[in-house]
């Protein structure tokens, strides 16, 4: 899920006179207060601190929810935190209970009704804030996530570029949300539709984008009218922790307004079976999605499902070669395969597959794998989880009759035995019905398999529980156009690698989700609409 921006990590200039939009007052304890007079309620912590102290969320008393604007204490199972590089424990974090996911829920709930009858100027104007605090420390959250997620500092650097574009574009919808106003059916009326927030939203993270994911859900929530309480994934809290504690202590929101809880399974299990959760937005595995959606069920929660996907690239034999190449080789080994939209299988012409095949494995094994804080284009995976889970999807093509062209597992990094690294890897010999070709890997494993015509490609593409990104090579308007038409894909990518854009939307078919995020759609998905008869006759 990179942004198209992202994957390149430009070097940015800081904004100048960041707290000029911030000029407004601030609610702050039930009182508004001037910008110069703002206080945190959260524990102080100094600016150069911020660049995150693991420890802190280890420390005795270390402070790891933030509800109704201040830190507090999680009771429940603290869960252990590893550096992906060296498999070293970095953090041990405490899970929410069940009660203190309630303390936050309430704290939203009493915020909720004030933050929606702010102008949305002034929503805008606080996003915009957070914004400009998350550019001033792009250096700081980008080492957190190389810390804690493994991937390399570019792509950590665009990934906090993404999220600040999140909060920027979602911003900018402050004066444009609209509603209708429609004739009456009798003499003397009119009739307004209202876009109205949904009330208190449970945004629930993955950790393969632990920043940008959550601006994806907290910024487009926010601006609408609704708080949130968001939880973060356990395998990566670190980030999310140290983008609270920049904004407790720089961009404060009215207390109860924007809350975060710890924890894993259970924790987010308690978000989305409380009643005073209006909304959940999650992005995870497919199979936690549906178990969300028949918890939200019981009371009709609403849902916004962000789930996995099994990409298809599609190589034509018209393709520019060395872009399709290039262009698969990033969206296969990005955050080292571990993305929602990365290109999981290829289907390439069979009169151009052995030329496409050469060329894709020796710029696999051009790819430099190492330590993420170096010029690396490939981490080590996420966690052993992962790595497992990798490991056995390979092993299971391989007895089922796939072959190595290159890689095969298990990678060792100079100085990082521990780490949880894995050799980029090229399988010939698969076939459609193979595992490896239907289930996601989610990690950098590349089966190419030769397709003899148009259809059959599409017919092997659409082959797939699920649908949330595609990928086209081809130079023909025809097969382009055909190709998008069949796709039963939410996110065609046509002759270019992955990301998409703020502003576009992001949405899965299938088995990939149900909702969307992203643009005015996924904005508005955050609204419902209320009917008002005005009778004057
Ligand atoms: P996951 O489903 O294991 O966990 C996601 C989040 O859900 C975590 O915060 C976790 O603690 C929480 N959770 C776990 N069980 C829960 C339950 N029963 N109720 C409520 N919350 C629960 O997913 P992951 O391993 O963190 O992420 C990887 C998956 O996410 C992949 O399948 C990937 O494709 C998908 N993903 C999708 C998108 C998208 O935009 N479509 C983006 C990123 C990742």
């Amino acid at each position: 899920m990179p942004s198209s921006t992202a994957t390149r990590a430009r070097s940015s200039t800081r904004p100048s006179g960041r707290w000029a939009h911030c000029e407004r007052a601030s609610w702050r304890g039930g009182v508004w207060t001037e910008p110069s007079r703002r206080r945190s309620r959260g524990f102080g912590v100094a600016e150069e601190d911020v660049a995150f102290s693991a420890a802190r969320a280890s420390e005795p008393g270390g402070a790891v929810s933030f509800v109704d604007g201040e830190w507090r204490e999680a009771s429940g199972t603290p869960i252990a935190v590893t550096d992906p590089a060296s498999g070293e424990e970095i953090a041990s974090v405490p899970s929410a209970t069940a009660a203190e996911v309630g303390d936050a829920l309430d704290a939203a709930r009493r915020a909720q009704r004030e933050w929606s009858r702010l102008p949305a100027t002034t929503r805008g104007d606080h996003l915009r804030a957070i914004a400009g605090v998350f550019a001033d420390h792009r250096e700081a959250l980008a080492d957190s996530l190389v810390r804690e997620v493994g991937k390399p500092k570019a792509q950590a650097l665009g990934e906090v570029e993404f999220a600040i574009g999140f909060l920027r574009y979602n911003a900018d919808w402050d004066r444009r949300i609209e509603g209708e106003i429609l004739p009456g059916d009798v003499p003397g009326e009119v009739i307004h539709l209202l876009r109205a927030p949904v009330g208190v939203v449970g945004a629930i993270c993955p950790w393969n984008f632990p920043l940008a994911v959550l601006c994806r859900k907290i910024a487009p929530a926010l601006l609408t009218g609704n708080t949130v309480v968001a939880k973060p994934s356990e395998v990566t809290p670190l980030t999310t922790l140290h983008a609270f504690r920049l904004v407790a202590e720089h961009a404060p929101l009215p207390p109860g307004v924007l809350n975060l809880v710890t924890g894993g399974r259970e924790t987010g299990a308690a978000l989305v079976a409380d009643p005073r959760t209006s909304m959940v937005s999650f992005t995870g595995h497919r199979d936690t999605g549906k178990s969300v959606m028949a918890t939200a069920a019981e009371r009709l929660t609403r849902v916004s499902l962000e789930l996995g996907g099994k990409a298809p690239a599609i190589v034509w034999r018209d393709a520019d070669l060395d872009l399709a190449v290039a262009s698969i080789v990033d969206a296969r080994h990005f955050n080292a395969g571990q993305v929602c939209t990365s290109a999981e299988r290829v289907l390439v012409h069979e009169s151009i597959v052995d030329d496409f095949t050469g060329r894709y494995v020796a710029a696999v094994e051009a790819l430099r794998v190492g330590h993420p804080s170096g010029e690396v284009d490939v981490g080590p995976m996420v966690s052993a989880a992962q790595h497992r889970k990798t490991s056995a999807a390979l092993e299971t093509a391989l007895r089922e009759g796939a072959t190595v062209l290159t890689g095969g597992g298990t990678a060792t990094v100079d100085g990082y035995a521990g780490g949880y690294w894995f050799t980029p890897t090229v399988l010939g010999g698969v076939r459609p019905g193979m595992s490896v070709m239907t289930e996601e890997t989610f990690g950098p494993v590349t089966p190419i398999y030769p397709v003899a015509d148009l259809d059959e490609a599409l017919a092997i593409a659409n082959d797939s529980r699920y649908g949330l990104s595609a990928y086209i090579f081809s130079r023909d308007y025809g097969t382009v156009m055909r190709t998008v038409d069949d796709l039963d894909f939410g996110e065609i990518y046509i002759n270019r690698t992955l990301g998409e854009s703020v502003h576009a939307h992001h949405a899965g078919f299938k088995e990939s989700g149900i909702g969307g995020e992203d643009g005015k759609w996924g904005l508005l998905r955050y609204t419902q609409i209320k009917t008002a008869y005005h009778h004057f006759g």
